[in-house]
């Protein structure tokens, strides 16, 4: 595992405040923990490319079609972009320009559906995201959501209730890929409930599009109508989304990102995406890959070996949900904030099914694609489940978790990452 050097020298001696305070969140990142299933790290490649001068620049339009002079070595970079994307997904046609995966998902609401049309995504509490339909988000509040959720028993989709909600409220979209959802997606079933009604085949594969661009999941890209992502989950690329979809639907989809929602593009980040896809094409992104699966199955069975309930008894993917209040007595906000005090990152979130708020849940949310980037294999793996049974059991003892998190930051130091 290489070492990243920051390079900062101009911004220490410009701006002492912010420069402190990158400092210390890059010395956060390296002494703890990470286990927020929707975050990376990524190469120092990709930083440079992400501070560089494309910054500067404006270009609205797309490569040979701007609305700006000087767009030469946009064009290669956006090109570069976007001929990667297509060879890592398979994709016919990509929209390397949303900002970000709320955008993203926005632009093929709006290119394909009229406001006030029915789409079918999962419920937030069950694992979808807020973008897939919430009443406070603009996909709730300007489409007509049908959410579909998760069968009690297995806590998994029951793809045969989805396709019977589906026969009744005949929406215009489905959208399959989630936020918390720990198991293996059919997207092969998803293809046919929406033929059979006559649906438009979206997915969002935000959290496991690394693993989909290697084969580690099924990757649904060859055979939907439109698939979203962002670019910095599993992907490990820098913050942004990318929209892939049929060329049948090219035009009206790069239509709504530009001009439809946004103006120019962040052209550093095009270059970031770029970058990190030519990582991922790489042979040794399959590795990662499967190592972070082989990591969070080890982290769920010495979890669930301490006693934790793991929701729907385990993972296929990068992430876990723990129900830390049937498991320990305490709520998810409980073990998120113990979990802080002792170096460990995560975030709390429902289970299906949860008695409890969203803002003071049942569960925790807790993924592997950061501790693999940083070189851990499963062994480190029960380590790491140790320090989080720990900490939980100690969850009201400040002195224990000071302590806990003085053996994380030792453990951590044995897989560097920037320096
Ligand atoms: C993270 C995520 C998004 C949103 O991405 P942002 O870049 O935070 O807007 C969209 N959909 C899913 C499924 C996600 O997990």
């Amino acid at each position: 595992m290489a070492d990243y050097e920051m390079h900062l020298d101009s911004l220490k001696q410009r701006d002492s405040k912010i420069f402190d305070a990158i400092i210390a969140e890059k010395n956060r990142q390296m002494d703890g923990i990470e286990l927020i299933p929707s975050e990376n790290l990524v190469s120092q490649a990709v930083l440079e490319a992400l501070g560089s001068v494309p910054t500067n620049k404006y270009s609205e339009g797309y490569p040979g079609k701007r609305y700006y002079g000087g767009n030469e070595f946009i064009d290669v970079i956006e090109t570069l972009a976007i001929d990667r994307a297509k060879k890592l997904f398979g994709a016919d046609h990509v929209n390397v320009q949303p900002l970000s995966g709320s955008p993203a998902n926005m632009a093929v609401y709006f290119a394909m559906m009229e406001l006030g049309e029915t789409f079918m995504g999962l419920k937030l509490t069950e694992g979808g995201h807020l973008t897939h339909g919430h009443p406070v988000n603009f996909s709730g509040r300007n489409y007509k959501c049908v959410q579909y959720g998760l069968d009690r028993e297995t806590e998994m989709l029951d793809y045969d209730a989805i396709e019977k909600q589906a026969r009744v409220s005949k929406p215009k979209i489905i959208l399959s890929g989630y936020t918390a959802y720990p198991r293996t997606i059919d997207f092969k079933r998803f293809r046919e409930i929406c033929d059979s009604v006559g649906a438009f085949c979206m997915a969002d594969i935000a959290h496991i599009a690394g693993l989909c661009a290697v084969g580690v999941h099924e990757n649904p890209v060859p055979y939907f109508d439109a698939v979203t992502t962002t670019t910095h989950k599993t992907l490990r690329g820098p913050r942004g989304a990318i929209i892939m979809c049929k060329q049948e639907f090219a035009e009206k989809i790069d239509k709504a990102v530009f001009p439809g929602l946004q103006g120019g593009p962040h052209d550093n980040t095009t270059a970031a995406k770029a970058v990190a896809f030519g990582e991922a094409l790489e042979p040794s992104f399959k590795d990662y890959a499967e190592q972070i699966v082989k990591n969070a199955r080890a982290l769920s069975d010495s979890l669930a070996e301490k006693g934790l309930r793991i929701v729907s008894g385990g993972t296929d993917n990068h992430l876990l949900l723990v129900d830390v209040f049937k498991s320990k007595g305490i709520t998810g906000m409980e073990a998120e904030s113990a979990l802080e005090k002792a170096g460990i990152y995560c975030n709390k979130n429902t289970i299906p099914f949860d008695e409890r708020s969203p803002w003071n849940p049942s569960g925790i949310r807790i993924g592997s694609p950061v501790m693999t980037t940083r070189g851990m294999k499963e062994s480190e793996m029960k380590q790491v489940a140790e320090f989080i049974a720990k900490a939980l059991d100690k969850h009201d003892n400040e002195t224990e978790l000071a302590s806990i998190k003085k053996g994380v930051k030792e453990f951590c130091s044995g897989f560097p990452f920037y320096k």
